[in-house]
């Protein structure tokens, strides 16, 4: 069975923190740490959540070409550590919760990675979702469903569309995919 790149994309507030949460509880996955320069939420550590650059820091691993892949969204740079992920993809299957323009370019440079795209039941859901959670204020959240739209308009160029209508069951057609996918 060959290890897997696992790309996981979705619009902000579809619950993709909560579906990677439990694919890692249930199966033997690594989840890639990547670096961004937007700065910490509460409760958010270096290392673990991300690891927090400086837009200086972030532009030098950019041209030095430690990047997989990266994009700028939301104002600040986002980008997956290109040795951090092929080192872990050695000794197993990695997940990737990165957006739509990250995720094609890792399709672009890995033809083999798996591209799947997290949506919500309905677009309403999503709103809902980010105004609970409270860590966007009001413009950020328009601009997060701005950028949902976008996201999900590139959902034909992805491997599945899986839709988070119930926890369980999107989590479980997710392994269901990856395990065919393996064989
Ligand atoms: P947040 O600021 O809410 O943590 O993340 C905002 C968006 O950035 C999410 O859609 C998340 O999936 C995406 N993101 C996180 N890490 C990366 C990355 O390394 N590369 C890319 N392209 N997007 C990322």
């Amino acid at each position: 069975m060959r290890n897997l790149l696992i790309v996981l994309s979705g619009p902000s507030g579809v619950g993709k923190g909560t579906i990677v949460k439990e694919l890692l509880k249930r199966g033997d996955y690594s989840l890639s740490v990547s670096c961004t320069t937007r700065p910490p939420r509460e409760g958010e550590k270096d290392g673990e959540a991300y690891f927090f650059l400086t837009a200086r820091e972030f532009e030098k691993k950019i041209a030095e070409g430690g990047f997989l892949e990266y994009s700028r969204h939301f104002g600040n740079y986002y980008g997956t550590l290109k040795d951090f992920v092929l080192e872990k993809l050695k000794s197993g299957d990695v997940i990737l919760e990165i957006e739509v323009d990250g995720g094609l370019q890792v399709k672009s440079s890995h033809g083999d990675a798996l591209l799947i795209m997290i949506a919500p039941p309905d677009v309403g859901a999503l709103r809902t979702r980010l105004a609970g959670r409270g860590t966007e204020n009001p413009q950020e959240i328009e601009n997060r469903l701005k950028r949902a739209e976008y996201e999900l308009s590139k959902s034909n160029l992805y491997d599945y569309v899986v839709v988070n209508d119930d926890l369980e069951r999107a989590v479980s057609e997710i392994e269901n995919i990856i395990k065919r996918e393996k064989e």
